[in-house]
C-alpha cells in the first residue's frame, strides 16, 4: 500500500455524507474505474457513512498484491447499528471487513496503478473542492435516471429475448410437427413393408405346398410304371419263361437293377413330399428300443464294407413313447449314409437318456463333411461336391430331419473332414403336445375290423397307422377284386377305399358291395386324391363319405370312425 493516503476526510456534519459520496466517486473515477464501479463505491460509502457520524475516512490505493482501492472508516463508536450498512456495502464492494474501530472496504482496480499515477491522483483530489449537498443530490438523481434507463434497456432486451424465444419455440414446434409427420410416414412404410413380407411369406408357403403336392403327385404317377417294369423284367427272367440268351439275361438284370434304383428314389421323393405336406402323422406308442436296435444291426450289417466294423451297442433302458417306424426310418437313413461314406474303421450307434430326452448318436470314421457343407447337407437334393458319388438323391437327410421334427425332436451333425461324422438324434421321451400333434381328448372310437383298399402301399401304411388304437384288426387289399373278396369274408365294420386303382376303379367295389345284401352294414369311406366332381353322384351313393387324401389326419379318422354308430 502506498504510504500516503489519497484523501482523508472527517464526517463531522450530517451533510458530510453527501460529500463522502461525492469524494468516493471522484476517487474511483480518478483511479480509472468504470462508471458503474464509481456508483458502487459512492453508494457503499453513503450506506456506511450515514451510520457513523464523526468517523474519519481514509482513501488509499496500492499495487500489491493486486492493484486495489482501500477505504478505511475509523470510529471509536462502532456498534450493532452498522450491520445493515455493512451488509449493503458488502454487496457493492469486493470485500468489507470490520474490526474493533475500523471498517475497511476494498475494490480491485482494473488498470495499471503505479506510484506515479497515484501521486497524480492525490494532487488532483487535493485540488478539487467538495460540492454542496444539493449538487450531490442532482448527481445522485442523474445516476438514478441512468440506472432507470439501464433497467429499461434490460427490460427491452428481455422483451426482445422473449420475442426471439417465442420465434424459436415456433420453429421447434414446426420442426416437431415435421418430424412427427416423417415418423408417421416411416411407420406407414414399415407397416406396408410388413404387409408385403407377410404376403411374400404366404406366397412362399403356397409355392412350397405346391412343390410338395407336385412331388407327391409326380412320384405317385411314376411309381406305377416303374413297378410295372420291375414286374415285367422279373417275369422275363423267370426260369419258367421263354429261355433267354446270356447277353439278354445280363441286360435284363441291368434293367431290373436300374428300375429298382429308380423306384427307391421315387419312394424317397414321395416320403419327403408327404413329410413336408404334413401328411405323415406319427402313430404314438411305446417303442421297443431293443427291437429297433436289433433289427437295424441285423439288416444293415451286409452293407458294411470288408474293413468296416458295424457296432450297434445295446440300447439304453428308456420308457419311450414315440413312433417306432419313423424312428427306425431315421436311424436306418443315418446308418446307411455312414456305411456308404466309410471305407475303413467303424460305424457305431449308441443311445443314452439325458433327462427327459433320448439321444441316439450314429458315428462313423468315414470321409467326413467339409465345414462349409455341413448345414447344406440337410437341404433337399444337396450332395457334397467333389465327394465320391455314392448314389442317392440327396433327400435322405432332409427327410430324416423332417421326421425328427415330427417326433418333437431334432437332428444335428458334428463332422471333421477326413476323420468322420457323428449325427445325433434327440427325441423327447413323451410325445409333444402342441395343437395338431395332440392325441384327441377323450376315449378313442373303436371298431373290430377295418379294411384298406388302395394300390399304393405307402398310402395303405399311412392309413394303417392312422387307425392305430382304433381298429383291432386291419386288413389290406391292393385292388378291387381282392378287396371285395376280403370284405365278403371278414365283413369289416369299415372300409377305407381308394378310387383310382389299376385294374379296377373304386366305384366298382362300391357297386359290388351294393349288390351283396349281406354286406349292407359295412360302412365305406372313399379316400381319394382324385377330383370327385368328375364322377356321377350315384356311383358314390354306397359310400358314407368322401375324404380328400390331403386332409386325412388322425383327428379326421377319429371323427369318421366315431360317427359310424350314427
Ligand atoms: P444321399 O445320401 O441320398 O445323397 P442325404 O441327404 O442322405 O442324401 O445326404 C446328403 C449328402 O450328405 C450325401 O450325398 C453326402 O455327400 C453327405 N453325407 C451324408 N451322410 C454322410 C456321412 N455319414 N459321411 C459323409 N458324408 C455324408
Amino acid at each position: 500500500m502506498s504510504a500516503e493516503p489519497l484523501l482523508r476526510m472527517v464526517l463531522s456534519e450530517d451533510h458530510d455524507v453527501f460529500v463522502l459520496r461525492q469524494r468516493g466517486r471522484e476517487v474511483a473515477a480518478a483511479l480509472g474505474m468504470e462508471y458503474q464501479d464509481q456508483v458502487r463505491v459512492a453508494t457503499a460509502l453513503s450506506e456506511i457513512g450515514r451510520l457513523v457520524p464523526g468517523a474519519v475516512v481514509t482513501f488509499s490505493a496500492a499495487v500489491e498484491p493486486r492493484p486495489h482501492l482501500a477505504i478505511v472508516v475509523s470510529s471509536t463508536r462502532l456498534g450493532m447499528e452498522i450491520a445493515d450498512g455493512v451488509a449493503a456495502a458488502a454487496r457493492l464492494m469486493d470485500e468489507v471487513r470490520v474490526d474493533d474501530e475500523r471498517i475497511v472496504l476494498t475494490r480491485r482496480l482494473a488498470g495499471r496503478a503505479d506510484a506515479e499515477r497515484l501521486d497524480r491522483v492525490r494532487d488532483e483530489l487535493a485540488a478539487s473542492v467538495p460540492t454542496t449537498a444539493l449538487d450531490e443530490l442532482s448527481v445522485q438523481n442523474r445516476q438514478l435516471v441512468a440506472a432507470l434507463e439501464q433497467v429499461q434497456a434490460h427490460r427491452d432486451e428481455l422483451l426482445q429475448l422473449n420475442a426471439e424465444l417465442e420465434e424459436t419455440n415456433k420453429g421447434v414446434m414446426a420442426l416437431y410437427t415435421q418430424l412427427s409427420e416423417e415418423l408417421e410416414q416411416t411407420n406407414q412404410g414399415v407397416v406396408a413393408l410388413y404387409a408385403e413380407l407377410d404376403e411374400r411369406s404366404a406366397q412362399l408357403r403356397e409355392a412350397n405346398e405346391a412343390k410338395s403336392r407336385f412331388l407327391a403327385n409326380v412320384s405317385h404317377e411314376l411309381r406305377a410304371p416303374v413297378t410295372a417294369i420291375i414286374g415285367l423284367t422279373r417275369l422275363l427272367l423267370d426260369p419258367r419263361s421263354e429261355p433267354l440268351s446270356g447277353e439278354q439275361t445280363h441286360q435284363l438284370e441291368l434293367v431290373q437293377g436300374s428300375a429298382a434304383d429308380l423306384l427307391a428314389r421315387v419312394n424317397d421323393l414321395l416320403d419327403l413330399a408327404k413329410a413336408e405336406s404334413g401328411r405323415i402323422e406319427p402313430a404314438w406308442g411305446p417303442v421297443d428300443l431293443a427291437a429297433v436296435f436289433g433289427q437295424l444291426r441285423g439288416t444293415l450289417r451286409p452293407l458294411a464294407r470288408p474293413d468296416v466294423q458295424l457296432e450297434v451297442s445295446e440300447p439304453p433302458v428308456a420308457d419311450l413313447v414315440s413312433d417306432e417306424m419313423l424312428l427306425t426310418q431315421i436311424l436306418r437313413n443315418l446308418l446307411t449314409n455312414a456305411l456308404k461314406f466309410t471305407d475303413a474303421g467303424s460305424v457305431g450307434m449308441s443311445g443314452w437318456v439325458d433327462g427327459e430326452r433320448l439321444r441316439i448318436a450314429v458315428a462313423d470314421t468315414g470321409i467326413g463333411i467339409p465345414y462349409a457343407e455341413q448345414a447344406r447337407v440337410f437341404e433337399e437334393f444337396h450332395q457334397v461336391r467333389g465327394a465320391r458319388q455314392a448314389g442317392g438323391t440327396g433327400l435322405g437327410l432332409p427327410y430324416a430331419r423332417r421326421l425328427a421334427a415330427l417326433l418333437g425332436g431334432a437332428l444335428s451333425l458334428v463332422s471333421e473332414p477326413g476323420e468322420g461324422s457323428t449325427f445325433t438324434l434327440e427325441l423327447p421321451l413323451r410325445p409333444p403336445r402342441p395343437e395338431g400333434a395332440a392325441e384327441p381328448a377323450g376315449p378313442l372310437p373303436h371298431v373290430e375290423r377295418a379294411l384298406i383298399v388302395d394300390d399304393d402301399p405307402a398310402a395303405r401304411q399311412l392309413m394303417r397307422r392312422l387307425l392305430a388304437g382304433i381298429a383291432d384288426e386291419v386288413s389290406e387289399a391292393a385292388d378291387v377284386r381282392s378287396g371285395l373278396a376280403i370284405a365278403a369274408r371278414q365283413r369289416p365294420a369299415v372300409i377305407f377305399l381308394d378310387l383310382r386303382m389299376p385294374g379296377g376303379d373304386g366305384t366298382q367295389l362300391l357297386a359290388g358291395l351294393a349288390a351283396d345284401r349281406a354286406l349292407d352294414g359295412v360302412v365305406v369311406f372313399v379316400v381319394t386324391g382324385a377330383d370327385v366332381s368328375q364322377l356321377r353322384p350315384q356311383e358314390l351313393a354306397r359310400a358314407r363319405a368322401v375324404v380328400g387324401k390331403e386332409g386325412l389326419t388322425r383327428q379326421a379318422v377319429v371323427d369318421l370312425v366315431a360317427g359310424l354308430a350314427r
